[in-house]
């Protein structure tokens, strides 16, 4: 789901809950609960949302299954890179969650052909996923696919299944010619992104 910025909760203004690009992953508890600096959220309370704030970095919306957990990370190429996915059900199996249990939507997040990238970071993406086919990280020379990383986390994680929501937040457009998705890369800045969010 996505909610413009005008309709954003008020939670997600709160100057507690800082995104840095990381893998840290808080357990939210309670609402209005301060995270800290953090990119990955969940919570098996009933009616406190979770959510994240993108406009060109993945964002991933997770459920289990039976309805008793959700999660929310962000996932940009650092978040990524450092392994979010990876950690967050590293930390959720040791809870006892099993990724087998949980469906993801991976939302609108900006298309390799959008993403250029410098010659380095798309080597460096190619030597951290040389299980992925080269083709498959960087389709083109120096243009990074982060949804493609996303996806094999999530495979990799285990997770029962996945869907592609949405399109490039960068040049998906609407019917009318105008831009679909908010884009960092396209020039919207901090106030003009989109929130990914969910609760039970
Ligand atoms: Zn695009």
């Amino acid at each position: 789901m996505l909610v413009p910025q005008a309709l954003q909760p008020a939670w997600e203004q709160r100057p507690e809950k800082r995104q840095v690009h990381g893998t840290r992953a808080v357990h939210i508890a309670e609402a209005l609960q301060p995270a800290g600096d953090a990119d990955a959220f969940y919570t098996s309370a009933s009616g406190i949302p979770v959510s994240v704030i993108t406009a060109d970095c993945v964002p991933l919306l997770m459920a289990r299954r039976d309805g008793a957990m959700v999660a929310a990370l962000h996932a940009g190429w650092r978040g990524l890179y450092a392994g979010i996915i990876g950690r967050f059900w590293e930390a959720l199996r040791e809870q006892g969650e099993r990724p087998s249990e949980w469906v993801a939507a991976i939302g609108p997040t900006i298309c390799a052909p959008c993403y250029e990238v410098s010659e380095e970071l798309a080597q460096d993406f190619m030597r951290h996923y040389a299980a992925l086919p080269a083709h498959a990280v960087v389709p083109s020379h120096r243009h990074l696919d982060l949804r493609a990383v996303a996806q094999y986390e999530l495979e990799r994680a285990g997770l029962a299944a996945f869907e592609h929501v949405g399109g490039c937040t960068c040049c998906a457009r609407n019917a009318d010619g105008t831009h679909t998705f908010r884009s960092y890369r396209r020039g919207d800045r901090n106030s003009q992104q989109h929130a990914g969010l969910l609760r039970l």
